[in-house]
This record gives structure tokens, C-alpha cells and sequence, in this order.
């Protein structure tokens, strides 16, 4: 029996769970807490836990895994696996390696174990291990932990009694290098993105369904667009979704700044602008970012510099001589859609425009969701409370009061710190809690 692959929600991601519906758990004969492998039409397969889908998915026949396993799985929103019970035995012991600028002193064993408790894993995999401070975590934002070796071999749970030891190489280190998320490619996932499902779906059509299938297209005989425009209030998760999208299928990545490229390359911008249309050929599929295309692109009558108008000629030319078949997509914003020179709205350049709009209490919710994942929560934050209380704020607003939030309890423990030191006390981060009163201070800011 197959099932089909969608996101989990924001809440749910980076746990190593498979939600799968109740229906299908009973034709599959699988329980909550049982293990399965997942796979995809490719050789590439995923581990995960049985967990009860959501009430919505009842009898649709739907697994959702994060970002992460479909990347493991070889798989994408949409697609066909099939899933079979797991053979996965209690790890015994499990050796795991920190990325190189993350030093810790003491023992943070225990801590991982806590928080990988119930996870299948296996030797060379990376797995996101939430920290909600240290030199490269912020807000929302993990830690690549590598699993280095495990004690039996092959996949292993993590339990309460598994023993964690740290390895004296640095996760960059141990293994192949490179692994799961290929050199310029994004590894932002559509779990952390919220409030924006209608937008995500528009997106993925105009752009991952050609990417992936450009035969459709081709039977079809319509042509997949060159060009999408995001446009809408700045902070609003335009920039996020293009990355989601190129690392959900796995397309390279090439950002564009637009008033970089009119100010720091002045006198080169056509020229740069070249290169990057280049490059994105070169290692297509590929997705070119513009951000801020006004800055670019101005109506000309506007602009009306002559540097100006040849960028844009420049531009136009390069969006006209993309191949056809969708193999390059370029995804511009702008927060000044009236702005934009009417001549790259036209048929076969920025042709599909989304609006991504401020979010609304639904929305912030789950945008606060995706920012507090990885951090101990202590239990009376009710982030419904501060979704209903944050009206108007856009996602780079809500991430700031998470982050925020967060640098509340770290102060706190601060006497504690040693701050002159490159290093981390375990001890600390055990101790570590963002509190209600964290996000309070926090949104009075
Ligand atoms: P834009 O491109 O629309 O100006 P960005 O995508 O660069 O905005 O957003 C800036 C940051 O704000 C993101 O990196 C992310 O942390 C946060 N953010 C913005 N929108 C969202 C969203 N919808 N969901 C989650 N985080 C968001």
C-alpha cells in the first residue's frame, strides 16, 4: 500500500515522527511508537516513528515527515512511498559529534539523549539538535549533529538508557563530507515556514511541479513560468519560501540583491547579472533569487537613468533566453509592486504574482511555533496568547520576540557564565528555561 508524502505541521517537525492516518495505520498493521522505513521511488530511504496523523488526514491515505526525512527518503511533497515495519534495535550506545564552532564543557550526554529520546538514527546521519543559544544557533535554528558511530550498528533508537558519548572529532569531520544538503542549497524546509500553506502551494505548483515533472508540461504543451514575483511587506517570509522551495528539490541557489547589484557592481550589475543567470544554467535545476527587484527594475520613466535602463534591458534579455523547460526558475520580490517596470510583468518573465501578506493570528501562531521549536519552553508560555497579542507583526517580527524571549533567560543565567570563555557549561545549558515571564519582558521591549 502507498501512502502520500505531506509536510508535518510547523509544531511537529525535526522530531523524527511519521504521522500517518489511523486508517492506514490499521491497513498497515502499525501502532503508535512502531518504526518504519519509508521509501520513495528512488534508492533513498527514511527511518521514522509511527505517530497518529491529524484528524484531517483521516483515511486519505497521508504520511507526513518533515523536511528532513523527505530529503533522506529522496522524496518531495506529493509523491508515492511505500512504508514497511522497521527492524530498529535499542541503541546501547551512540557516539555523536558537534559542529567544530560549538565547544562545550561537561557532559551534555544526558541532554541529547533527552532530546533525541525515541529517534531512529543511524551511523553518518545528521540530525538537528535544537539549542536556543550558543555561537550558531539562533531562534528556531538547529544545531547539525552528527551521529558518528552506534553501538549495535545500523538504525538504533535512542532510549532513556542509551549511553551518549561525544566525539573528539568535530562533526565536519567524521565521514563524508558534504552529505544530505548539497553545496548551494538552502536547508530551509516548509516546516519552517508558517502561516503562508495557500502561498506554499501556489509556489510549489508554478515551480516544483515543472521542476520535477517537466513531462507534464511538455504533454501538456503549456509552457512552465520563467518567472515568479513575490510581492508583499518586508519580513513576510518571501526570501524563506524561495529557499524552501529550491531545498525541497534540491535545486541549486542563486541570490540577487538588488541594490547591491546596482550599487557595489556599479558599472558591472549587467555584467554580474550575466554570471549569475550563468552559474544557475550551469548547475541547474536551479532558482535565481532577486531580492528587492524594484531597486532594479523601476518603471523606466521613473528611473530614468540610462545605467537603469540597460539593467533592465539586461535582465529582460536573460529571463527571454532561459530554456523552456523550467530547468532555471527565477523568484524575485519586491514590497513595491507598482514599482516594478511593467515590461517584466509581461508574458514569459514575472508572469505569476503571489501576494505574501501580513500574517494573521493563525498565522503568527505558527510562526511562533517554528521559532520556540528548539527551545525549552517552559510550560505556561502560551503562545496562543502572544499570537492573539501581536497584531500587525509580520514573521521577522515574531522571530525577533523568540529570539528575544530567549536572550530574557539567558540573561538571567548569565552570573553563571562564563563569557570570556569559548566554551558552554553543560550544567548551564541543562538548566536553561525561557520563561513566561521571558516572552512578557520580551514583547514590552
Ligand atoms: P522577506 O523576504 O519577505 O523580506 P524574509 O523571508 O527574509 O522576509 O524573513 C526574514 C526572517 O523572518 C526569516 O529568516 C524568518 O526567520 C522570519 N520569517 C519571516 N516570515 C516568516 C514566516 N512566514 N514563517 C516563519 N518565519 C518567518
Amino acid at each position: 500500500m502507498k501512502l502520500t508524502v505531506k509536510p508535518l505541521k510547523q509544531k511537529d517537525a525535526g522530531r523524527g515522527l511519521a504521522a500517518i492516518d489511523r486508517v492506514s495505520m490499521r491497513e498497515l498493521d502499525l501502532e503508535n511508537g512502531d518504526y518504519v522505513v519509508i521509501s520513495g521511488s528512488g534508492d533513498g530511504q527514511a527511518v521514522a516513528r509511527v505517530w497518529p496523523g491529524y484528524p484531517e488526514d483521516e483515511g486519505r491515505g497521508i504520511v507526513r515527515i518533515d523536511g528532513r526525512l523527505r530529503q533522506e527518503a529522496g522524496v518531495g511533497i506529493d509523491d508515492s512511498v511505500t512504508i514497511e515495519k522497521a527492524d530498529v534495535k535499542p541503541a546501547k550506545s551512540v557516539t555523536v559529534a558537534l559542529p567544530q564552532n560549538l565547544r562545550i564543557r561537561g557532559d551534555i550526554g544526558p541532554l541529547v539523549r533527552d532530546k533525541l529520546s525515541g529517534q531512529a538514527v543511524t551511523e553518518g546521519q545528521t540530525v538537528p539538535f535544537s539549542l536556543s543559544f550558543g555561537p550558531m544557533a539562533s531562534s528556531g535554528q538547529s544545531v547539525p549533529l552528527k551521529i558518528a558511530s552506534t553501538s549495535p550498528d545500523g538504525t538504533v533508537v535512542i532510549t532513556d538508557s542509551t549511553n551518549i558519548e561525544m566525539s573528539e572529532t568535530p562533526a565536519e569531520q567524521v565521514g563524508a563530507a558534504g552529505d544530505a544538503s548539497a553545496e548551494g542549497v538552502p536547508n530551509v524546509t516548509y516546516e519552517d515556514i508558517g502561516g503562508l500553506d495557500d502561498e506554499l502551494d501556489q509556489v510549489r505548483e508554478m515551480i516544483e511541479l515543472p521542476m520535477r515533472h517537466p513531462e507534464l508540461f511538455q504533454q501538456l504543451g503549456i509552457e512552465p513560468p520563467k518567472g515568479v514575483l513575490l510581492h508583499g511587506p518586508p519580513g513576510t517570509g518571501k526570501t524563506l519560501m524561495a529557499k524552501a522551495v529550491a531545498n525541497e528539490i534540491d535545486a541549486h541557489f542563486e541570490t540577487i540583491s538588488g541594490p547591491e547589484i546596482m550599487s557595489k557592481y556599479y558599472g558591472e550589475s549587467e555584467e554580474q547579472l550575466r554570471e549569475v543567470f550563468e552559474e544557475a544554467e550551469e548547475n541547474a535545476p536551479a532558482i535565481i533569487f532577486i531580492d528587492e527587484l524594484d531597486s532594479i527594475a523601476a518603471k523606466r520613466e521613473e528611473a530614468g537613468g540610462d545605467v537603469e535602463r540597460r539593467v533592465v534591458a539586461q535582465l529582460l534579455s536573460l529571463m527571454d533566453g532561459l530554456e523552456e523547460r523550467g530547468r532555471v526558475t527565477v523568484i524575485a520580490a519586491t514590497n513595491r509592486l507598482d514599482d516594478i517596470d511593467p515590461a517584466l510583468r509581461r508574458g514569459g518573465r514575472f508572469d505569476r504574482e503571489i501576494e505574501i501578506g501580513v500574517p494573521d493570528k493563525e498565522g503568527r501562531k505558527e510562526i511562533l511555533q517554528v521559532h520556540t521549536r528548539g527551545m525549552p519552553l517552559e510550560e505556561s508560555v502560551d503562545l496562543e496568547h502572544y499570537a492573539t497579542n501581536t497584531h500587525g507583526f509580520v514573521g521577522a517580527d515574531l522571530e525577533s520576540l523568540a529570539r528575544e524571549g530567549a536572550m530574557n533567560a539567558l540573561r538571567r543565567i548569565r552570573p553563571d557564565l562564563d563569557l570570556e570563555s569559548q566554551e558552554i557549561d553543560a550544567d548551564v545549558l541543562e538548566s536553561l528555561q525561557v520563561t513566561e515571564d521571558d516572552f512578557k519582558e520580551a514583547l514590552k521591549g
